[in-house]
Order: C-alpha cells, then sequence, then structure tokens
C-alpha cells in the first residue's frame, strides 16, 4: 500500500497529543489527558495516489518500551518531541534517537527525523532555540519549534512531512 506512517515520539506531558490534535482536528485542550497510543489517519488529499498518513501517537511511559519500539520498526518518519521549558525533555530524546537509528538503520533520507521543540509559546524556556538546532544539526536532521497551543509551525511540520512522503528516497 501507499501508506505512510509516521511515529510521533517524545516524553510525557511535551504536547505530542497537541500537536497531532492541532493538525487532526485543528483544536488544543488545556487538560492533560495521557495517552498510551493512539492512531490518526489523514487522507493525503492532493496526492493522486490512493494513501493515507498514519500518525503514531505513542506514549513518554517507560513501561511501554514494547510499544515503543514497535511502533518505530514500523515506522516511516518520526516527530520527536520535547518541551522547551524542560531541558530534561531534549536530553530524554537522545535514548529515543538512537533507538530510531538501531532499528531504522543511518540514511537520514529513508527514514526522516524531524526534532521539534514544543511550547514556544512559554516565556518559561530552558532550551534556547540554538540549543535544539544544534542538536539537530548533530542528528542531521530537521529542527522546528511549534506552539500546538498557539498553531505556530504546526502546518508546517505536518507538511514537511508529507513533503518527505511525496519525495521518497532517491535510489541507492
Ligand atoms: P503528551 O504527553 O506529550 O501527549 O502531552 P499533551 O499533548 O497531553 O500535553 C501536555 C500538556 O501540555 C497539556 O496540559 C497541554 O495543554 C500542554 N501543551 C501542549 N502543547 C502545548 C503548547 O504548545 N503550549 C503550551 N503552553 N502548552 C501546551
Ligand atoms: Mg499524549
Amino acid at each position: 500500500s501507499r501508506d505512510f506512517r509516521v511515529v510521533v515520539l517524545g516524553s510525557a506531558g511535551v504536547g505530542k497529543s497537541a500537536l497531532v490534535q492541532r493538525w487532526v482536528r485543528g483544536n488544543f485542550r488545556e487538560a492533560y489527558l495521557p495517552t498510551i497510543e493512539d492512531t490518526y489517519r489523514q487522507a493525503l488529499g492532493c496526492s493522486h495516489k490512493a494513501g493515507a498518513l498514519h500518525i503514531t501517537d505513542t506514549t513518554g511511559g517507560r513501561r511501554y518500551r514494547g510499544l515503543q519500539r514497535l511502533a518505530i520498526a514500523r515506522g516511516h518518519a518520526f516527530i520527536l518531541v520535547y518541551s522547551i521549558t524542560r531541558k530534561q525533555t531534549l536530553e530524554e530524546l537522545k535514548p529515543l534517537f538512537e533507538l530510531i537509528r538501531q532499528l531504522k538503520g543511518n540514511n537520514p533520507q529513508k527514514c526522516p527525523v524531524i526534532l521539534v521543540g514544543n511550547k514556544c509559546d512559554e516565556s518559561r524556556r530552558e532550551v534556547s532555540e540554538k540549543e535544539g538546532a544544534a542538536y539537530a544539526c548533530e542528528w542531521n536532521c530537521a529542527f522546528l519549534e511549534t506552539s500546538a497551543k498557539m498553531n505556530i509551525n504546526v502546518q508546517e511540520l505536518f507538511q514537511l512531512l508529507i513533503n518527505f512522503e511525496k519525495k521518497p528516497a532517491a535510489a541507492g
């Protein structure tokens, strides 16, 4: 099938579900509802191919490492989310990034990763934009700061993914 599976990963509370909800449903809620695993399917509108974008919204909890691993193994592209208000959440992405590379190989064209610093609407910042960009540079991946709350860069984030899907990896 032409389906394209995107996996959203990161620590609890960084706004993974909020980003997906903002894009899929166009809304935002303040209340925190812990996720175990949710999947969404969006038809790829203007694509002539019959395909869909599947989004797997994962949990950050350590108890669900097995689910995370399975989601990564099945994924085609990855959104790694931290919160700019908590440095620790950026550091916690490192083992996830390494697991992606371990399970999917080292070719960023074949297996795109986007690093996302969410909650950029917040003024109590612990991670500068430069610091986020430096991680992305080290990991050789794309980088965006977003706000699910204020709807900043959410369209851009998912558009990046859709562009990856339309532009399959070059041969070799
Ligand atoms: P998840 O555990 O990563 O799925 O996090 P959630 O999406 O459930 O969000 C956790 C909390 O952060 C909720 O209270 C959200 O309302 C809040 N939140 C999510 N995104 C943003 C954002 O962009 N800005 C702000 N200020 N709060 C956010
Ligand atoms: Mg969630």
